[in-house]
């Protein structure tokens, strides 16, 4: 088994991606943070820890997911293979338990007895109290009081698995001031309590700690690319909400100079002027939630509300590594509005029998364009980050079914 070391990228001693990054918050969680560090990086450095790692992720989440040839959609495109990893076939139906998971065992770890976390549309914190009720450890959920009404069906999961859910009241009752209120419970409570961030976002050590946890995506598909395809894929997708199921299957063929890869990221309805989800395609560098990165704002530098029909595209900010990414060229970042996730939900459902979360669609939509464009002789590998049955009101609503 490899371990979640072998990145090709890293962040610097500073918890710097180039500009990015940083660690930019109160003195009060300076300490913290230095010594999650310290944790992280000796956890990462025990084989220990890597072979319990390992054991988790085939026991309890199911991996390998499987590197799924999708045919008839291939056909439907006319053009190069498509190829699905498929992360919505992973334990609670999305990548994010790769995450939750690994971060719950250095919880137990460090001896912690109690764990945080925010969410927006409700999936990390399924993935959270999941990973805390498999190891006993108390859960508290910051959600947005607008997105516990949004997602009530999430909510209800949550609090079957044992975890508390916290609605906060301020702000725009979402994702942001989630993170806030998440944020501001952790300064008070840091001796015994970890807080599990859901994506590769917040100060450093997060962003590099939640990508190593899900650079196995990355590893996984590289190796059965070259098992079943005989070669690696001409592009790569994966769509970018903070970016972690991104960074995860980028990783592992960023050292590829001939594989190109996208980040696709939410346009929203597509029309000037309203609101959308793409920090790195229409933002400018700015500070939040303890790190510097692409984001939505105003000319002001307030963080401007976010919106994409995939609830879990829905922030406006993204991963440090990502704008790193971005400014070497290294990824090509494109859009994909609200229609056209629809339209590659519907593709996919009816092409392979798979409901795919409405986030992995907008992935889908620019690789049947990219299918076209390469033509027959290619491949294109599409992250599939999740199950779409959480989706399935929205979808319903949107169609007229
Ligand atoms: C949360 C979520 C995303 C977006 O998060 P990233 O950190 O950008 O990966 C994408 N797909 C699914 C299925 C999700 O649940």
């Amino acid at each position: 088994m490899t371990a979640p070391t072998t990145s090709t990228t890293a962040a610097d001693a500073r918890g710097r991606w180039g500009e990015y990054g940083g660690v930019f918050v109160p003195e009060s969680l300076m300490e913290a943070l230095r010594r999650l560090e310290a944790a992280r990086s000796e956890a990462w450095a025990d084989p220990d820890f890597h072979a319990e790692l390992a054991r988790l992720n085939k026991q309890v989440i199911g991996r390998p997911t499987p590197l799924y040839l999708a045919s008839r959609l291939t056909e439907m495109a006319g053009g190069a293979r498509i190829w699905l990893k498929r992360e919505d076939m992973a334990f609670t139906g999305a990548h994010k338990i790769n995450n939750t998971l690994g971060q719950l065992l250095l919880t137990k770890r460090m001896g912690k007895s109690r764990v945080l976390a925010e969410t927006g549309a409700g999936m990390h914190g399924v993935a959270t109290a999941a990973a805390a009720a498999y190891f006993g450890i108390p859960c508290r959920v910051y959600m947005g009081a607008e997105d516990t009404r949004r997602q009530s069906h999430n909510v209800a999961r949550m609090k079957m698995l044992g975890a508390e859910v916290f609605p906060v009241a301020t702000g725009t009752q979402t994702l942001k001031d989630a993170i806030n209120e998440a944020l501001r419970d952790w300064v008070t409570t840091v001796e015994d309590t970890h807080y599990v961030i859901g994506s590769v976002v917040g100060p450093h050590p997060f962003p590099q700690m939640v990508g190593d946890l899900q650079s196995v995506i990355g590893r996984e598909a590289r190796d059965q690319m070259l098992d079943q395809a005989g070669k690696l894929p001409n592009a790569v997708l994966a769509c970018v909400g903070g970016g972690s199921n991104a960074i995860g299957i980028f990783r592992g063929f960023l050292e590829d100079a001939a594989v190109k890869i996208y980040g696709v990221e939410a346009a929203g309805t597509g029309v000037e002027g309203t609101p959308h989800s793409a920090a790195i395609g229409l933002g400018r560098p700015g500070v939040l939630h303890g790190a510097r990165s692409y984001l939505l704002q105003d000319p002001d530098g307030q963080i401007l509300p976010a919106h994409s029909v995939a609830p879990g595209l829905d922030y406006p900010g993204v991963g440090p590594e990502h704008s790193m990414l971005k400014d070497s060229g290294r990824v090509d970042y494109l859009t994909a509005t609200d229609s056209d996730a629809l339209a590659a939900f519907k593709a996919l459902a009816t092409s392979e029998g798979i409901l795919p979360a409405l986030e992995s669609s907008h992935a889908v939509a620019r690789g049947l364009d990219l299918a076209k464009q390469i033509g027959k002789g290619g491949d294109v590998l599409v992250c599939l980050s999740g199950r779409g049955d959480k989706d399935v009101d929205i979808v319903a609503g949107s169609l007229g079914l």
